[in-house]
Order: C-alpha cells, then sequence, then structure tokens
C-alpha cells in the first residue's frame, strides 16, 4: 500500500474512535466545547474550524479526548476515558476510599474498585464527582452515548386500560429485588448472552416517545426468539425473584453481586426458584410475550445500583479486564 493509503487508513481510525458531535439548533461551538470540557481552540483545530462563529446545524464535530484533570499522585484511574452515557465505568480508587458520589449516586467501593453506572440521559461534558474517605473533588468528562429514537403508538384505549397504581408497585419491588451492594462480585465475565441465537431487534438507549410524549429510554436490548427458545443465565448469580409480574410478565432476576443485577422479562415459563444459585450457562425459563407485548421476544436488563446500564457492555473481555488488578491476574 502507497504511503498516503496508510495515513488515510490511520486517520480514519482516529477519527473513528474519538466522539463525534451532531450539531443541534441553537448550539454554539463554545458551548459545545464547554459541554465535553474541552479547550475551545483544541476544539476548532481537531475539525479545521476556522472561524469559531461558524458551525452549522447537522455538522459533525469529532470532539478530541480530554485528559483527567486531577493529580496522578491521587491513585485514581478511570476507564473508559471519557465515560460514555448508558454504559458502566470502573473507577479504581485509592485505599482508603470507601464510596464515590456521582451522577446523584453513592457508589460503594470494594477493593479498590467502584462499578459506577452512567445513566443513559447524562448530559454529555464534565460533572462533579467526590471520593468518600479522603475527600477528593474532580470532573468526570461523560459522551454522548449515540442512540437513537423511537416513537412507539399506544392506542388510547389500551392506555387508558394501564394500570398506573401496579406500575409503580412493579416498579418498586423490581428495584427492592435486586436488593442491597454486596461487596462480593460471583462469578466473573466475561457474560454469555442469555440466548443461543444473538439478534437485536431494540437498541438499548434508544429514546422513547409514546404518542409523541416523552416516555425515558429502552432500558434493556431486545433480542429476537421464538416462543419456548431457551435463556440462559449469563453468568454464576442468585435468583433475586421469579415471579409472574404486571407489565413485565414471567420475569426473573439474578443478583451478581457489586450492586449488578441482570433482569428476564415476557417469559413464557421459568425454571428457577427464589434464593437459588445458578452457574453460567444454567436455564432460567423460555422465550415468551407474557405481560405487556406485542410478540414474543426476551428483554434483557443489566442495572447497577438500580440504575439501567448497557447489557452487551457485560459481554465483552474489556469490562473483566478493568475490573481486574494486573497484579491479581493470572
Ligand atoms: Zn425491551
Amino acid at each position: 500500500m502507497k504511503r498516503f493509503a496508510w495515513l488515510a487508513l490511520l486517520f480514519g481510525l482516529a477519527l473513528a474512535a474519538a466522539p463525534v458531535h451532531v450539531v443541534r439548533p441553537g448550539e454554539t461551538l463554545y458551548r459545545i466545547a464547554h459541554n465535553y470540557g474541552v479547550p475551545l481552540s483544541e476544539l476548532a483545530a481537531a475539525n479545521g474550524i476556522a472561524n469559531v462563529n461558524l458551525i452549522r446545524v447537522g455538522q459533525k464535530l469529532v470532539i478530541p479526548s480530554t485528559r483527567p484533570s486531577w493529580p496522578a499522585a491521587w491513585g485514581l484511574s478511570v476507564t473508559p476515558w471519557p465515560l460514555v452515557q448508558g454504559r458502566v465505568a470502573v473507577l479504581r480508587v485509592p485505599a482508603g476510599v470507601s464510596a464515590v458520589r456521582v451522577f446523584n449516586l453513592k457508589v460503594p467501593a470494594a477493593r479498590g474498585v467502584a462499578l459506577v453506572p452512567v445513566p443513559a440521559d447524562t448530559r454529555p461534558g464534565a460533572h462533579p464527582f467526590m471520593l468518600v474517605g479522603p475527600e477528593l473533588r474532580g470532573e468526570l468528562v461523560v459522551v454522548s452515548g449515540g442512540y437513537g429514537h423511537e416513537n412507539i403508538a399506544l392506542s388510547e384505549e389500551k392506555n387508558a386500560l394501564l394500570d398506573r397504581e401496579k406500575i409503580r408497585a412493579e416498579k418498586k419491588r423490581l428495584l427492592a429485588a435486586c436488593g442491597p451492594w454486596t461487596p462480593e462480585l460471583v462469578g466473573r465475565g466475561p457474560w454469555r448472552w442469555p440466548l443461543d441465537h444473538v439478534e437485536e431487534t431494540s437498541a438499548f438507549g434508544t429514546r422513547r416517545t409514546y404518542n409523541g410524549r416523552p416516555g425515558g429510554w429502552h432500558g434493556g436490548i431486545d433480542l429476537r426468539g421464538k416462543e419456548g427458545t431457551p435463556v440462559y443465565a449469563p453468568a454464576a448469580g442468585v435468583v433475586a425473584l421469579s415471579d409472574e409480574l404486571y407489565v413485565r410478565g414471567n420475569t426473573v432476576i439474578l443478583r451478581h453481586g457489586l450492586g449488578i443485577c441482570s433482569n428476564y422479562y415476557h417469559l413464557s415459563g421459568r425454571v428457577v426458584e427464589e434464593g437459588q444459585r445458578v452457574s453460567k450457562g444454567d436455564l432460567l425459563g423460555y422465550v415468551g410475550a407474557t405481560g405487556l407485548v406485542t410478540g414474543p421476544h426476551l428483554h434483557w436488563e443489566v442495572r447497577v445500583l438500580g440504575q439501567t446500564t448497557d447489557p452487551a457492555v457485560f459481554t465483552r473481555p474489556q469490562l473483566w479486564r478493568w475490573l481486574t488488578p494486573a497484579a491479581a491476574a493470572p
């Protein structure tokens, strides 16, 4: 290959790795730079912008990588950096730190590690954090997860039939079932997918409106599956809930420690009982269409400290490398 082609390839790879921001109406380059915690001059230079007042709606801007602002002597490392909306981040914290306060959460630390869920609707940009113990303060930078948007049409009759009180009670039970945070991680990863054949029909994080009204984001991944397709445990855990619920139908929740729970909804049948220990690959139940759904599929959800987070991250080796200190690796 000619040298020019190699350079073009390298440049392309560098761009592919950097987060991209699409300019929205009313935004200024100054505001965008501030939101991502990067200097205005660096943002302009990275995008070849000579006049910072001339950007247009829909323009794609490459966000140059930022660096943590705290002193290296703290011994605090954050992966990935910058953090991404809707994905977990691993903070390796100095000795004596018992928790991290960030995103309105208090994330306990065990053996120098705090697993932080970044809510999918976190504003891109800098967010303050505080370490509890030796009280240290700094900022974490969050970039967009690039999530899409979908509108879900609900017939007004169907909407009127929903029992709001039951929906609220179910959510409360779901969050309580995962139980308090525990320092032991049960079953290391990477996790397997809960189905043998993996085909996503609705991605995690998609912003939803219902009949045009804002309705949060899709908190899990929908996987295609025929009624009766086996659903397997992605990792070792303890069954925290196995019951039929109103909205979510037949539901199984597994507790994995460190505040992590994995949830399986709309099952046609369940074969596990609350309190039971399961190993990676054990049968939990079968794909179905129970609860408020239009057809059979598996909604797979992972919550950390009650916060929905992208389940796919748990199937990748990267997260488990971040969670395992290099010194302890075999
Ligand atoms: Zn779903």
